[in-house]
């Protein structure tokens, strides 16, 4: 990271040390990374890389490193994380640790956790998350997917959508209906992909990657499948949804593409009026976007503080990597529109690269995942600003 503004003392050593090896050792491995390129995975790199990395980032000890609790100054530590990995484009973000990871740690029964966190934090499991549906994306509590009670486990039926690297991950994070009321019917459970009547369907997205469909067709799943306590999903997944917040991997992808950028605008001769002061604009505020998720981070954890500072961080970050895409683009005018995959072999003969038209369409999604910018706004006004609850028509 290259803020530590709000980082306690005990932290700041720790974090600049990690953050080195971080380089370091992401720098050495992505040297490579040309030569495993799959334009069609998610990532852009191969399944066979990605699970090199995964294991030797597992063994030396990387991954999982701020999970709740693990260590104190462990919230800074996975920023420090996020931030390096995203701005190196490893493949670390979105299968491995991160997205499952907090739930695991938080939830998981000792046996659960004695089997999972070894395996994940040492790179050998990967754990999708699957809890979006078509008819439930921001509102969760419209979710249809079920898990009927059965000779002392569950049958999990039903469909969910847009899920990140399930096709190649070894177990999924979900969410069902347990009981016909609300929020307070819905139960989060661990599932081997390997199960009988677990499909993976990969979708096409806008940048040539894959989302995917995860089926669920009447899967058996033995009483241990559980995460955490029966019919209290609602407010695990509130939880594990706020520690995807503190926006520094946007930030990470934002170093990246700014520094591209400025390749760019050295290389041209530095750019036409317009297009420096844009630039330098947006330097600025990703100075401010860091310091905004410092803050989020140095706030209480729990409290009402800590909710909206995470929501001001993760909007911040992913609006400034939507005009950040937007400026390069146009700033290197119709050499900005060709496209080229992430990784690509030869370089596509385009500013950047083909870069640049790659970061507009991927920059897209930022601001409707883990919970769309509308509603962390509202969590703004009502965490923050003390408004009273949002009226729903
Ligand atoms: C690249 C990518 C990766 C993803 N990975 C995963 C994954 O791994 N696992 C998973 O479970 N899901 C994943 N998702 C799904 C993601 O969580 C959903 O897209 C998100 O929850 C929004 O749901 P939705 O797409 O159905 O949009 P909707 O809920 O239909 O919302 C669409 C838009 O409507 C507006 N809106 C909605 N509700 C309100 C409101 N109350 N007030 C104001 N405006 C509102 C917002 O502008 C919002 O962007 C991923 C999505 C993307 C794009």
């Amino acid at each position: 990271m290259t803020v530590d503004e709000g980082q306690p003392g005990y932290a700041r050593h720790a974090v600049e040390v990690f953050a080195e090896e971080l380089d370091e050792f992401l720098a050495a491995v992505m040297a490579e990374a040309g030569e495993h390129a799959d334009p069609a995975d998610l990532t852009g790199l191969d399944e066979p890389f990605e699970r090199r990395v995964l294991g030797t980032a597992g063994t030396r000890g990387m991954l999982g490193i701020g999970l709740p609790d693990e260590v104190p100054a462990g919230p800074w530590l996975r920023a420090a994380f996020d931030f390096a990995v995203a701005a190196h484009d490893a493949p670390l973000v979105d299968t491995a640790v991160t997205l499952a990871g907090f739930s695991v740690a938080a939830f998981a029964n000792e046996e659960q956790h004695a089997f999972f966190l070894p395996r994940m934090t040492g790179g050998e499991l990967t754990m999708c998350v699957a809890y979006s549906e078509r008819e439930a994306g921001s509102d969760l509590r419209a979710l249809s997917a079920t898990a009927v009670e059965e000779g002392g486990g569950y049958v999990l039926s039903g469909v969910k959508t847009l899920v990140t690297g399930a096709h190649k991950a070894d177990w999924c994070c979900t969410v069902a209906r347990t009981g016909p009321l609300g929020s307070a019917a819905m139960t989060m459970f661990l599932v081997d992909m390997a199960a009988p009547g677990v499909r993976v369907v990969r979708r096409p997205t806008m940048n040539g990657w894959t989302l995917d469909e995860v089926h669920f067709d009447a899967v058996r799943l033995p009483p241990g499948a559980v995460l955490g306590e029966p019919g209290r999903a609602w407010r695990q997944l509130a939880a594990a949804l706020r520690a995807e917040r503190s926006g520094m991997f946007h930030l990470g992808f934002a170093r990246h593409a700014l520094d591209g950028l400025r390749r760019h605008l050295r290389e041209t001769g530095g750019g036409d009026p317009v297009s420096r002061d844009a630039f330098a604009a947006l330097e600025v505020d990703f100075t401010a976007g860091v310091r905004l998720a410092c803050r989020a981070l140095s706030a209480d954890r729990g409290s009402s503080d800590a909710v909206a500072q995470a929501s001001m961080a993760k909007v911040f970050a992913t609006e400034l990597l939507q005009r950040i895409a937007q400026e390069a683009t146009e700033a290197a005018g119709h050499q900005g529109m060709i496209h080229a995959p992430l990784f690509a072999p030869e370089p596509a003969p385009a500013a950047a690269g083909g870069r640049f038209a790659w970061e507009y369409l991927e920059r897209v999604h930022g601001t409707i995942g883990a919970g769309a910018n509308e509603l962390q706004r509202d969590t703004i006004a009502q965490a923050g600003l003390g408004l009273p609850t949002a009226r729903r028509k």
